[in-house]
């Protein structure tokens, strides 16, 4: 190749990977909360934050592409998927004990964040969790590895006061390193719903009360967010059996309530008009790389659904072309 033709090469390279200085992404996961109880929180006033990013950007429920006895629809599948922006078929976590040697590795479907790290490690990424499997080597995990720049991982306790006390943390530590400001990509997680379910049942007042603590919450984050624009995705792994009795196995199973996840997104680059969206949790990834500038593997399930500047998906899908044609090239040379 001609050095001119080098250089035109290289220069198209950096123009495809450059991320947008001002791109910021946050996802927020709130485990096994169940859409319609949102919704009854939310007209009672007591979910005013995510009323308001579902006003300003959009929120749909969705079913999970999967069920068992193929993949259960617990945490660890959920949370792994959301990650990755594939199903379980390819990230092989699948079981219903949320100990699945596969979360660390997923086959190798980085979540989001480690596949920031890995193209663009420059990029400032953080997360916070309370749940064990999600920031530490635990019941194989991390599901978010360790190349994330800034990591608050801790593992609550099964009871309802210790998941308040992790996600205040979760809450805190995310909201210093927003307000000191330079962050690009985050994942917060909030735990509490979920355990509600276990410990009581999700049709009592207890779990619409921990929706509302949640989205107290959710508030401290956005409002950290103020002075730099802020893409915010929130999204959940499962839904819940409708009990008002405590279970270990609130949810896992295969119907309609503990299928339904959803995805509320508002921010830089959220269509504002619902019709043009239909939003997966396996579009939460490629989401996430679109809004930073960075290309999608070739196989991911997902597509990106923050496509408003329209100029997002061309730019994603132009990339995610072009990394295949290079992985095509180098397997052909490898041949
Ligand atoms: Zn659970």
């Amino acid at each position: 190749m001609s050095a001119r033709r080098a250089i035109l090469l290289a220069l198209a390279v950096l123009a495809l990977s450059a991320p947008p200085a001002d791109a910021r992404v946050l996802v927020i996961g709130v485990d096994g909360t169940r859409w319609d109880k949102l919704q009854t929180v939310i007209g009672e006033g007591r979910a005013p934050h995510l009323a308001g990013l579902m006003r300003r950007g959009f929120g749909q429920a969705t079913l999970l592409d999967y069920a068992p006895p193929q993949a259960f629809t617990v945490s660890a599948v959920g949370w792994s998927t959301i990650a990755s922006g594939v199903n379980p078929g390819k990230h092989g976590v699948v079981g219903a004990l949320n100990m699945d040697a596969a979360q660390a590795d997923k086959n190798g479907h980085p979540d989001f964040l480690t596949r920031i790290e890995q193209l663009a490690p420059s990029l400032r990424t953080f997360s916070a969790t309370d749940w064990g499997n999600l920031g530490l080597h635990v019941n194989g995990g991390p599901i978010f590895s360790d190349a994330v720049d800034v990591k608050h991982a801790t593992a609550a306790a099964d009871t309802i006061e210790s998941y308040d006390a992790g996600d205040q943390a979760d809450t805190d530590a995310a909201v210093a390193l927003l307000r000191a400001g330079g962050q690009q990509a985050g994942f917060v997680y909030l735990g509490v719903v979920d355990e509600v379910a276990h410990v009581l049942g999700s049709a009592t007042d207890a779990y619409t009360d921990a929706i509302a603590r949640s989205d107290r919450r959710i508030g401290e984050l956005l409002a950290a967010t103020a002075g730099e624009e802020w893409t915010v995705i929130v999204t959940t792994d499962h839904g819940q059996r409708d009990l008002s009795i405590g279970l270990p196995i609130s949810h896992g199973g295969a119907t309609g309530l503990e299928r339904t996840s959803f995805v509320i997104a508002a921010g830089a680059g959220v269509a504002r008009d619902p019709r043009i969206v239909r939003a997966r949790v396996v579009d939460v990834h490629p989401t996430v790389l679109a809004r930073v500038g960075l290309p999608g593997a070739a196989d991911l399930d997902g597509l990106p659904f923050a496509t408003s500047t329209r100029q997002d998906a061309a730019g994603f899908l132009g990339r995610q072309a072009a990394s295949r044609a290079a992985a095509l090239r180098r397997a052909r040379r490898a041949r």
